[in-house]
């Protein structure tokens, strides 16, 4: 999962970015509004957190610039407790929900993933599709009950295809997604985190549970 960060406060940034990452989400991050624009209208996130009170550009003014250019993705607002009317105006702008600051950042998280599984439509934290069962509140992965021991990248990789079970998703797609902007992408690296997930999530190669399109990308072939 990709996100933006878009926050001007320096410390509360870093937590956000820290506590993100160790979620697994690749990470990028804004000072100002202009620099979340831009951000937000070059690569393809999963989510975006934006602090309302940003310089340059207001929060609402870049939540409303981004829908403008048919940027979808479902956006929390950051608003201070004190300027509770930027919450409505936030909503009303094209935001998606609303945390109020100081806040705790277990309620952050997870009113991320709430919103992940809505816009990809689903309503349970759990995936089950065949025999594999993601749990997206803890990160874990069973194949027929066993616990599957994925690293992080493994894990994106998976959980970025179950999501959209039966779509071709491309690699520049997965690979942008699974990346944080600033790391060193490469597709071979792709390849290998699939090769190595479809050895742990299916050993004898009974299941097939991805499916390469040559030319075209990744698939996950399970049906639900
Ligand atoms: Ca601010």
């Amino acid at each position: 999962m990709r996100i933006l960060v878009v926050e001007d406060e320096k410390n509360l940034r870093e937590q956000l970015v820290t506590a993100l990452q160790k979620k697994g989400y690749s990470v990028d991050a804004a000072a100002d509004g202009q620099e979340g624009l831009y951000y937000g209208n070059e690569f393809p996130y999963d989510v975006a957190i934006i602090d309302l009170g940003l310089p340059k550009l207001n929060g609402i003014d870049l939540i409303r610039a981004l829908r403008g250019e048919q940027r979808n993705f479902p956006i929390l607002v950051l608003t201070a407790r004190a300027q509770w009317q930027d919450k409505v105006a936030g909503l009303e702008a094209g935001a998606d929900d609303y945390v109020v600051k100081p806040f705790v950042m277990e309620e952050v998280l997870a009113r991320l993933n709430a919103l992940i599984r809505r816009s990809a439509g689903h309503a349970r934290p759990v995936l089950e599709i065949g025999p594999i069962v993601l749990d997206t509140a803890s990160q874990s992965v069973t194949v027929n009950g066993a616990a599957i021991e994925l690293t992080t990248y493994e894990y994106k990789v998976l959980e970025y295809l179950m999501l959209r079970p039966g779509e071709v998703v491309s690699k520049t797609v997965l690979t942008e997604h699974i990346y944080a902007q600033d790391f060193d992408r490469d597709s071979n690296t792709l390849e290998v985190f699939v090769g190595r997930l479809r050895r742990k999530l299916d050993p004898d190669n009974v299941l097939k549970p991805i499916e390469t399109l040559r030319g075209r990308g990744y698939r996950f072939a399970l049906e639900a």
